[in-house]
């Protein structure tokens, strides 16, 4: 476990006394169910019921032997994040305030479109990253998620939309975002075992071409993530010039552009069809300018890429702007014309401030907010 992560891990997560199911890989619930005495296939059974078909109780798991189940409601439990609160949107996104174990809080958003829909999830509470234009980035990180609460927050989202088991044809989630609170690869492993039961063809099947990560560029750990989870990659960018790159988001200092962009450019299973998203937040007057767009152009000219532009979302006392509609077209016409998709990002859920960098969770220690699509 590296230093961050020992420094910011979850607690167990063992209320009640029973431990937690959830969270646990394929190999770590096999090893349970075998100290039980039982044989391999009852591991497969269990992990049916519960990623499948969505059970939160060992009593609906009529599969298993009566005794098997009683025993298991001893020791164990099923359990997922405590939704707080649900707030629907005009325009179909949904919140939810969710709270773990140990009281603290993130927001989950759902945003729908015509035929698909993409839950924004959280890998932290807080973050130690200081980006200036991010709520998030003002506040102390609380601490890690666990893998529990990660995949819990997936599960929770199945429930709310009722997709257990996910219907073949019309899902309301089909893609998910790594956009919620924290920076994923700050919190790797938890976040590996989650995603890896996410992805697994028995359970939630959320194959990794509908996953996208997204990192402010902690560089030592793309190329892992990309080898071990073979997700898409976002990678927050938003200026091309390391001056104000290390003002903006101070991990460029320990890894500055050029480093970044070696580190996308070496991305595994990157290709043409297979893009690097690159996130750019429109600051009036910082790095909205043609020289910035034509800057971009340069510095993405040998990468798979696709720019993502996002409307800034101001929030109390940040002392930056968004850029005028007509500047962040200009801009995006400028990448257009050098054949770099670049579509300006739509405010969703602003009414019940549920677009990027409004959420907010009130926790005993703070108010964190964090920044999601
Ligand atoms: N920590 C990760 C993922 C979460 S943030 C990262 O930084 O990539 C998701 C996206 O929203 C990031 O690109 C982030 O830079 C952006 N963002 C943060 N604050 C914002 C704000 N106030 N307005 C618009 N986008 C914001
Ligand atoms: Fe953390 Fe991402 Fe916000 Fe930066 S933009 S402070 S990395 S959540």
């Amino acid at each position: 476990m590296s230093t961050h992560a020992a420094a910011f891990a979850p607690p167990v997560d063992m209320t009640d006394g029973r431990k937690n199911l959830l969270g646990l890989s394929r190999v770590d619930l096999a090893a349970e169910v075998a100290a039980m005495g039982e044989k391999p296939f009852r591991a497969r059974q269990l992990w049916h019921w519960i990623y499948h078909r969505g059970a939160q109780d060992f009593a609906e798991m009529t599969t298993l032997a009566k005794t098997f189940r009683e025993r298991l409601a001893e020791d164990y439990a099923i359990r997922r994040p405590e939704i707080r609160r649900r707030q629907d949107s005009r325009d179909g996104t949904i919140k939810w305030l969710l709270a773990f174990a140990d009281g603290q809080q993130v927001e989950m958003v759902h945003i729908p479109e015509e035929d698909r829909g993409a839950l924004c999830v959280s890998s932290q509470v807080g973050c130690t990253l200081t980006c200036k234009f991010c709520h998030t980035g003002t506040q102390r990180l609380v601490r890690n998620l666990s893998a529990a609460e990660i995949v819990g927050q997936v599960m929770v989202a199945r429930d709310e939309l009722g997709e257990w088991p996910a219907p073949a044809e019309g899902r309301k989630l089909t893609n998910i975002v790594m956009m919620g609170m924290g920076e994923p690869l700050y919190n790797y492993e938890n976040l590996a075992t989650a995603l890896k039961i996410v992805m697994d063809n028995e359970g939630i099947a959320i194959s990794k071409r509908k996953i996208t990560l997204s990192t402010s560029g902690v560089v030592p750990e793309m190329a892992r993530a990309g080898e071990e989870l073979g997700v898409n990659l976002a990678v927050s960018l938003h200026a091309v010039r390391d001056e104000l790159r290390d003002r903006l988001m101070p991990i460029n200092k320990k890894y500055p552009l050029e480093m970044l962009l070696a580190a996308c450019r070496n991305y595994p299973g990157i290709n043409n069809a297979r893009r690097i998203t690159f996130e750019y937040v429109m600051l009036k007057d910082l790095n909205d300018s043609p020289e910035d767009a034509h800057a971009l152009v340069r510095l993405l000219k040998d990468i798979p890429a696709k720019v993502n532009l996002i409307p800034f979302n101001p929030w109390p006392g940040v002392p930056y702007h968004c850029s005028e509609r007509r500047v962040i077209e200009r801009f995006a016409d400028i990448l257009s014309a050098a054949q770099i998709s670049a579509p300006v990002r739509a405010t969703r859920g602003d009414d019940i401030l549920a677009a990027c960098g409004q959420l907010k969770s009130d926790s005993e220690r703070k108010t964190i907010r964090g920044a999601c699509t």
